[in-house]
């Protein structure tokens, strides 16, 4: 059997097992088998690649063994130190900048296989041959301008998901005219790419592709950044296709489609939780329509009313039906173990428990449901928002620990909000409403929750994880016992 059609068999194997990981990741149950196949796949990937570039070296084997072996151990160790020291919190920024790894070895895949196609046409024409295949010329300028794009795009994701920057949309005059006006350059260079094969239209197009996507997500408001998220991971599958196009190499072609289309499905999954139009969400216009004034900022919302956890833990003794909605600051401040332990006491008790759990809570899709199953928080009683949101209003009680923007009455109420139209949970229907939280900050998306300042909302300040806890303590000594 030749390297080449032991790595093609190994692809094909790989490629199934990439499949079945997707499919095990679609549900909580099977999503670690669905971890491990993908990790099964993609040692194998590795295995084959390795012994096909040895084969086809063209220095001594030995050589470039050593090299990529070098690369690859770097790799794992920056890999490894980096996911054991991220914070659960830390996850959606660590993609970000992942996504932009994928866009950047995209850019520089497709300006290093132009130049050794053009050094082989080079070759060719001194025998009698044409130039580089415009098929080849079209997938290298498609896979730098994705790479590109990805890259950019994926950095201010980054940078706005660590609060490096300011989450808030960059406003340019005339931005939907500034994308139309780079597109088009983009595609002016392709025609002068495709006509006299250059570095200059390549080099140009990568310069304009890589303003347009800083501009792209520069300009996309907070609450929109979950879309942006998966539509960048979207991208980074596409580049993924574009340079499996480029080196030939089949299993990056399959992998970069199922990233890019899996990528695609996800955003408009996003899209139709948040009610936000896909193209719209694209071009920044959602939340930061031109001219459009921040609403809820300074109005007087009236007063708010605290409590204290002692309260809080006799209002849940009295209640027969508790929801619990978590968000962003159950995961900053690791809330989900007393949180479990509260619910194992109150179901004890004979209380029927639920979560609610908002498509986009948390910083990242899924963020709550992984935090929750990691506390060990039982499969059935963790209701999606669509699942719960009629159930509210016959709640006695509804605990809000950590979240804000995805129980903001005014996405619903008032049309000037710049989340107006999302869909969230409506906690302010349940006969009591506390919100566990540090402060009367707002959310990620900036906006103020005139939620705090309902009649049936009381205010829990502090650490949700201490307050949690200290319910808990006053749960035992009242002598409920799970
Ligand atoms: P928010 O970000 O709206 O609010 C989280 C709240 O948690 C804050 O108001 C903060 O208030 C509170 N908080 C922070 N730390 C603690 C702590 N230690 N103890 C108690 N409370 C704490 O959260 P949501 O989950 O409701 O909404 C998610 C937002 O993130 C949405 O706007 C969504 O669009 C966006 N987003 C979501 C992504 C996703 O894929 N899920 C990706 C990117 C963005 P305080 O400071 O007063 O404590």
């Amino acid at each position: 059997m030749t390297a080449s059609s032991f790595a093609q068999g190994v692809y094909l194997v790989a490629a199934v097992l990439f499949v079945l990981s997707l499919a095990g990741l679609s549900k909580q149950e099977s999503a670690r088998r669905g971890n491990v196949l993908g990790m099964i796949g993609m040692g194998l990937a590795l295995a084959a690649t390795f012994v096909l570039a040895v084969d086809r070296s063209e220095r001594a084997p030995v050589v470039t063994a050593l090299l990529i072996v070098l690369v690859l151990a770097t790799g794992a160790v920056v890999g490894t130190v980096r996911a054991r020291r991220v914070e659960m919190t830390q996850m959606p920024e660590l993609i970000a900048i992942l996504h932009s790894f994928v866009g950047a070895a995209a850019v520089l895949v497709g300006i290093n296989s132009f130049l050794t196609g053009q050094q082989d046409a080079a070759l060719l024409e001194g025998l009698g041959g044409g130039g580089q295949d415009a098929v080849h010329l079209v997938e290298v300028y498609l896979g730098v301008l994705i790479g590109a794009v990805t890259f950019t795009g994926s950095v201010v994701a980054f940078l706005k998901l660590s609060a490096r920057i300011r989450s808030a949309p960059l406003q340019l005059p005339g931005r939907n005219l500034l994308n139309l006006a780079a597109l088009l350059v983009c595609a002016g260079l392709m025609v002068w790419f495709l006509a006299a094969p250059s570095l200059a239209p390549l080099l140009l197009m990568t310069l304009v592709a890589l303003a347009l996507g800083w501009h792209l997500v520069a300009s996309i408001g907070g609450g929109d950044m979950p879309v942006v998220v998966s539509m960048l991971n979207s991208y980074s599958g596409w580049a993924a296709a574009a340079a499996g196009f480029m080196l030939g190499n089949d299993l990056l072609v399959v992998t970069g489609a199922l990233v890019g289309s899996s990528g695609a499905i996800l955003s408009y999954l996003m899209c139709r939780a948040m009610n936000r139009s896909f193209v719209s969400v694209i071009l920044g216009g959602f939340g930061a329509e031109e001219g459009t004034v921040v609403a809820g900022g300074d109005a007087d919302l009236g007063e708010h009313r605290e409590v204290r956890a002692p309260e809080v833990a006799e209002l849940l003794r009295a209640a027969r039906s508790v929801v619990i909605t978590p968000g962003y600051g159950m995961a900053v401040a690791k809330a989900q173990y007393p949180v479990a332990e509260l619910v194992a006491k109150l179901r004890a008790g004979g209380t029927q428990v639920r979560f609610g759990v908002h498509p986009v809570a948390g910083r990242l899709p899924g963020h709550m449901n992984v935090l929750l199953a990691e506390a060990k928080v039982p499969y059935d009683i963790v209701l999606e928002m669509d699942e719960i949101n009629d159930e509210l209003a016959g709640t006695d009680v509804v605990l809000v620990i950590g979240a804000n923007d995805t129980v903001n009455p005014a996405a619903a109420e008032d049309p000037a909000s710049p989340i107006a139209g999302m869909p969230v949970l409506r906690v302010w229907e349940a006969g009591q409403v506390v919100v566990f939280k540090r402060s009367m900050a707002t959310g990620y998306a900036g906006v103020q929750n005139p939620l705090f300042f309902r009649d049936n909302t009381a205010m829990l300040f502090g650490d949700a994880k201490e307050q949690v806890e200290r319910i808990v303590a006053e749960l035992v000594e009242a002598g409920v016992r799970a």
